[in-house]
């Protein structure tokens, strides 16, 4: 008796699980499938990605549902068209010899008068986008109104979404005797309204963290500077010749502009965000399957549950901005029982947030230190020899040997290794042996590095003169650009002081206690897609208080559009928009 058999599977189910390959029930399937078998019960089900829960509620409701009847029985919503079809395969799998089910998948993007036909047929179950769900029932195109079973699978993220109104609508419709199982990673207080508001009396189940899939990834964090995120990226992808990762950065924007670089510095990249079309994304996501693209950038909400395994590393190209969506992160990677990395690269004044989601995950972080340039080209070295050994030999060669030693005669076995490795590795080289050291210290009080890293001319304390590559062409004056800064920095205006316009570049001062604030807000801040750069000033002139006459008066910004500059900065910090779903699902 397996331990599928023993919580309450039956043959055609057991038959496919033997098929997949699955030998021991996960955690939450072995406490959810008997409940959900067994009892006419609401079930709240929290564990994270990465644990199995598909089976959990996939195996009980495929064999609660009479196949022979066409009605719809069961229905599951999920937050985006990736998991839809991912949901949708695996109940495929799960049901393959049971007669007469199928299952069918409704999602925005794709014709609506297709997925409408395939319902028509008969589909017992249906996994479906709010989105598209809601628009299908507005239409007429499906009948929920004799179901049995509503899943609510990821219900965070649908929430997150802004699906709360469209979940509402959708359940409208549904019966009230149902019964709803609702799957989360974690359980935000929206979570638990819907909880209360459509379900009865539900059952609980978590599965600790501790026990969780992600168990088997290590977390590890390396300090740059803040201006130094892309090429410590870079060297991250180097130093792990191997690696088959998803690299989350904040914004579509910085998805787009980090997956645009690495493919111009000759990495197999590729976007995923909700600013392209469907058909983009699914022509990305076929190669990420395939391994032709090696270094998947991705948005939060792209990348949610995406169920690729053998993702050796997950890299943080900028921490997310809630803790919780760490975890999500960091379980795309070891799956399945394997192993995997979490990468994430810091500035030192972020590090504080590491230690929050130590206590979250209740795992240790390791401080790691940037591979330098000679680390890299030697692991690179050692790669490509090893490659070279692995290789399987082309039988096809054999017709060019001749020709071949021909060419290389008179060069011995020394010397042709040499020059077979430098083919590959002279760019590495060429690029590398020039390169200075990314790691900023992490240590919070190690003001020495700081003043390193500056050329020396932060003082511990008085003022620090600030370069800024703003000036009258772009309709500042000493005035507005104060106001600027103020607002930006979210400081105080006596806080900004001498300021000092010129045509395409302007100065400031702030007291030494700001630099860190003023050198990290201007990290990759753009405006109006053009980076505004601040660095300490070589030259400190211009310190010291009403050293600055305000001569220069000249009236406000002309036509400076204040909204659109303040804009700017909204896109780049991220998706604070709150209810505002994407367009795309
Ligand atoms: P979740 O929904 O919790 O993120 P999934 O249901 O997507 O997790 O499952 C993650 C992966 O684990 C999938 O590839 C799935 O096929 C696999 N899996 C699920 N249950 C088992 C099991 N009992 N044994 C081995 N692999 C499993
Ligand atoms: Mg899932």
């Amino acid at each position: 008796m397996t331990k599928f058999e023993t919580l309450g599977l039956e043959k055609p189910l057991l038959d496919a699980i033997s098929d997949l390959g699955f030998e021991t029930p996960s955690e939450v399937q072995e406490k959810a499938i008997p409940i959900l078998l067994e009892q006419e019960t609401d079930l709240v089900a929290l564990a994270q990605t990465g644990t199995g829960k598909t089976a959990a509620f996939g195996f009980p409701m495929i064999q609660k549902i009479q196949s022979e009847s066409r009605t719809t029985q069961g229905l599951i919503l999920s937050p985006t068209r990736e998991l839809c079809l991912q949901i949708t395969n695996e109940l495929k799998l799960y049901s393959k010899y049971v007669k007469g089910l199928s299952t069918v998948a409704i999602y925005g993007g794709a014709s609506i008068s297709d997925q409408a036909r395939q319902i028509k047929r008969g589909a017992q179950i249906i996994v479906a986008t709010p989105g598209r769900m809601k628009d299908m029932i507005g239409r007429k195109m499906v009948d929920i109104s004799k179901i049995d079973y509503c899943v609510l699978d990821e219900a965070d993220e649908m929430l997150n979404m802004g699906f709360f109104e469209d979940i509402k609508d959708i359940l409208s419709n549904t019966p009230k005797e149902k019964l709803t199982w609702l799957f989360s990673a974690t359980m935000p207080k929206e979570v638990s309204v819907i909880a209360k508001k459509f379900m009865h009396k539900p059952q609980e189940i978590t599965i600790g963290t501790k026990n969780a899939g992600t168990s088997t990834v290590q977390h590890e964090y390396y300090v740059v500077g803040g201006r130094d995120r892309y090429p410590a990226l870079k060297r991250l992808a180097d130093a792990n010749p191997g690696i088959f990762s998803v690299i989350f950065c904040r914004t579509k924007r910085d998805t787009q502009k980090v997956a645009e670089k690495l493919i111009e510095d000759g990495y197999n990249a590729g976007a995923l965000h909700g600013d392209l079309s469907q058909n983009q994304r699914d022509l990305v996501m076929n190669s990420f399957r395939k391994k032709q693209v090696q270094m998947l950038v991705a948005t939060d909400v792209a990348a949610r549950g995406i169920d690729v395994d053998d993702i050796t590393h997950v890299i943080n190209y900028q921490l997310p901005d809630e803790i919780e969506t760490y975890t999500h992160r960091s379980g795309r990677t070891g799956r399945a029982g394997k192993s995997g990395i979490s990468m994430v690269i810091v500035t030192r004044s972020e590090l504080r947030k590491i230690k929050s989601i130590e206590q979250k995950i209740q795992q240790a972080f390791l401080s790691k230190k940037i591979p330098t340039g000679i680390e890299i080209c030697e692991i690179q070295l050692y790669h490509l020899a090893s490659r070279i050994k692995e290789t399987e030999i082309n039988p096809e060669i054999d017709n060019y040997l001749p020709a071949i030693n021909d060419v290389l005669e008179g060069v011995d076995r020394e010397e042709l290794i040499k020059k077979i490795i430098s083919v590959e590795f002279s760019r590495f080289y060429n690029y590398y042996s020039k390169t200075r050291d990314l790691n900023s210290s992490d240590d919070r009080v190690d003001r020495g590095e700081r003043k390193d890293r500056s050329k020396g001319d932060i003082p511990s304390n008085g003022s620090v003169r600030y370069f800024i590559n703003v000036g009258e062409r772009d309709n500042y004056d000493w005035m507005s650009l104060k106001d600027f800064l103020r607002d930006t920095l979210d400081l105080d205006k006596e806080d900004i002081f001498n300021v000092d316009t010129k045509d395409s570049f302007s100065f400031f001062n702030t007291d030494a206690q700001h630099t860190e604030k003023v050198l990290q807000t201007f990290t990759e801040f753009k405006v109006d897609g053009r980076f505004i750069n601040v660095e300490v000033s070589k030259n400190p002139g211009g310190s010291g208080r009403g050293g600055r006459k305000r001569d220069k008066k000249r009236g406000h910004r002309k036509g400076g559009d204040n909204k659109s500059f303040r804009g700017g900065r909204k896109n780049n910090s991220g998706k604070k928009g709150g209810k505002k779903r994407p367009g795309f699902y």
